[in-house]
Parts: C-alpha cells; sequence; structure tokens
C-alpha cells in the first residue's frame, strides 16, 4: 500500500469530554511549549509532501479550538504536492468557522456526532451542545465542503437506541454516515465489552429500512467499507477496526500534537520530528528521517502492538 496520507493533531485540547475519548480525569494534558508551532506544522507537512504524503486530514484533540486554525489551513492548502486537504472536527464551532475555513482551502469535513438526542449527547459528551452541532452540519453542506462526513461510536448501553437515527440521516442528506467500532484506550474509557460490532449494526439498519446495496469505493480512500440505503441521498460506511484487520490496507501516517510520527494509531513506537527540527536539521536530513519511516511503517500492525494505554486526543483519532 502506498503511504500517501497524514494525519495531523494539532492540539490534545477538546471542548468535550466524550466518555470513549477524552474522559473527565483521563488524561494529563501536554505542556503548551510541547506542541507543535504553526510553522512548525507546515514545515513538517511540506517535508512530508517531498516523500508522497498527497492528502492530509487535521485532527486532535478539537482542531477548532487550535487559536489561527483558518491561517493553518491557508498555509497548508498553499502546500505543493497536497492535493487534499480535510478536517475532523465535533461540529460544536463550525457553523460559525466553516465558511472562512472553505475560503482559506479545506475541502472536506468529518463531524463527530454519536447521538441525535439531546440527552444521551449530553451524556456521551458531558455538554448540552448537539445543537450548535447540527446546525454545523448544515453549514458545512451549505458552504460546499465535500463530501460531509459523519463519524458516529456506538457503545453499549449508551447509544444502541441511535444507530437508526443516525442510518437514516444518510436518507435525507449527502452526507456518509459513518459508524466507527468503538475501540478501548485506556483505564479512564468505557470496557471492550462495551463495543457493538459493525455487522450487528448493519443488521439493525436492515431490518428498519431493507437490504441495502454495496458502493464501490477506491482503497485509496480508507478502510470504511460503504453502502447505501435505497432511494437514499448518501450512504453509510463501517470502519470495523475492531472485527476485522485492515492493517494492509492502511495508508496513514500519524504527526501527534507534540511532534511524534507514529507509523500505526497502536504502536508504541514513535519518531520525534519535533526534537530533530528544534535542534536546526536541515531539510536534506529531515527528509531522510521522514523516508525512513514511510519504509518502516510496513513493518507495524496491529498485532505486533503493544496493549499499552493511549489517549486517542492526544495521538489524533
Ligand atoms: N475532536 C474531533 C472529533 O470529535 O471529531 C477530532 C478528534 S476525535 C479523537 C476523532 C475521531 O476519533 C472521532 O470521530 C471520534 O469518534 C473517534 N474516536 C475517539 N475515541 C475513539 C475510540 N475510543 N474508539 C473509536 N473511535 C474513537
Amino acid at each position: 500500500m502506498k503511504i500517501d496520507y497524514l494525519r495531523v493533531s494539532v492540539t490534545d485540547r477538546c471542548n468535550l469530554r466524550c466518555v470513549y475519548c477524552h474522559p473527565l480525569g483521563g488524561c494529563d494534558l501536554i505542556d503548551r511549549k510541547e506542541i507543535l508551532e504553526l510553522e512548525e506544522i507546515h514545515r513538517i507537512v511540506e517535508l512530508f509532501s517531498y516523500c508522497g504524503i498527497k492528502k492530509v486530514r487535521l485532527t486532535g484533540g478539537e482542531p477548532l479550538i487550535r487559536r489561527n486554525i483558518v491561517y493553518l489551513i491557508e498555509k497548508l492548502s498553499g502546500v505543493e504536492g497536497i492535493e487534499e486537504l480535510s478536517l475532523t472536527t465535533n461540529g460544536v464551532l463550525l457553523a460559525s468557522l466553516a465558511q472562512e475555513l472553505k475560503d482559506a482551502g479545506l475541502q472536506r469535513v468529518n463531524i463527530s456526532v454519536d447521538s441525535f438526542d439531546r440527552k444521551s449527547y449530553k451524556e456521551i459528551t458531558g455538554f448540552d451542545l448537539l445543537p450548535k452541532v447540527t446546525e454545523g452540519i448544515y453549514k458545512a453542506l451549505e458552504v460546499g465542503l465535500k463530501p460531509v462526513k459523519i463519524n458516529s461510536v456506538i457503545i453499549k448501553g449508551i447509544n444502541v437506541s441511535q444507530i437508526l437515527p443516525l442510518a437514516e440521516m444518510s436518507l435525507h442528506l449527502p452526507v456518509a454516515v459513518r459508524f466507527i467500532e468503538y475501540c478501548p484506550t485506556s483505564q479512564y474509557t468505557k470496557p471492550a465489552s462495551d463495543y457493538v460490532p459493525n455487522h450487528e449494526l448493519r443488521r439493525v439498519i436492515e431490518r428498519k429500512f431493507g437490504p441495502v446495496s454495496s458502493v464501490f469505493t477506491s482503497a485509496a480512500n480508507g478502510p470504511a467499507s460503504y453502502f447505501k440505503i435505497r432511494n437514499a441521498a448518501g450512504t453509510i460506511g463501517l470502519i470495523s477496526g475492531r472485527s476485522s484487520m485492515f492493517c494492509r490496507d492502511c495508508n496513514r501516517l500519524r504527526l501527534t500534537s507534540d511532534g511524534k510520527v507514529k507509523p500505526c494509531l497502536y504502536s508504541t513506537q514513535d519518531y520525534d520530528i519535533k526534537k530533530l527540527i528544534r535542534n536546526g536539521s536541515d531539510d536534506e536530513s529531515t527528509v531522510r528521517f521522514l523516508k525512513n519511516i514511510l519504509q518502516e511503517k510496513d513493518n507495524f500492525t496491529k498485532l505486533n502492538s503493544s496493549d499499552d494505554d493511549f489517549h486517542m486526543q492526544k495521538v489524533g483519532g
């Protein structure tokens, strides 16, 4: 698989406290001086583009709370060789920023929402902000961020009742609603037994909406498999990171908010690029360093990673 996709966590801070990701008390924050400066992110992305990276997604933490995020998008959209620039957000601040982000060069957006019921949304995220998120979804569609994808994590005892309302959104709006299997990350998040396998979820959707048809997408579009409810405006995607192995189809690397390159979400091995560039490494040797990581990526799979805790909002989900 050609590695051409970089996920960049621009901050470990978040304005929500989702029970499966960044629960209250669940994680120490990184010292601010250890967080990459915007200019450092820009330089690292430029160097990665020399190594064949063509797609960049900004994530976090919550990327829209990073000061001057619009400026960063503008800088990254000007990097030669980067063909696709996208962002994953919880949507809380999206309505107010969508137009500026689009004008700065953002092409597409993934919006995370796990419930359309205000009470359970608050139970999951800690905040009563669902109306802001739905406003953000409509605004993203209105300004032409395309495609708009919805990311949902279903957890037993919390939001199983939301599978159908979430799937139904794809009937009426031209969005891809993607169900991401819950991945337990630390002792502070929900236990592994609370995950709902995607094949069960698909059965629930078919029982209500009838048989669905598969939608072909290129392997380069990532590990989701897509299908469509009859006559739907949008699609449904399943990202089955727990119930199946898609390491061989993984085309991505991650850059953490404190400047480490990770070849795999689950790997404990990382490569400190911040240290290198803060020590004055020139472009040529930094590119060599990055090319080595790209080669190493082939040796990493979920199977040879450790079971240690990791924090999704630090690494960037
Ligand atoms: N704050 C942004 C957001 O909410 O989309 C970006 C960061 S968040 C870590 C990125 C994605 O990771 C979200 O779609 C979230 O649902 C997913 N995620 C976080 N923790 C997860 C977990 N334990 N298992 C599966 N997905 C998770």
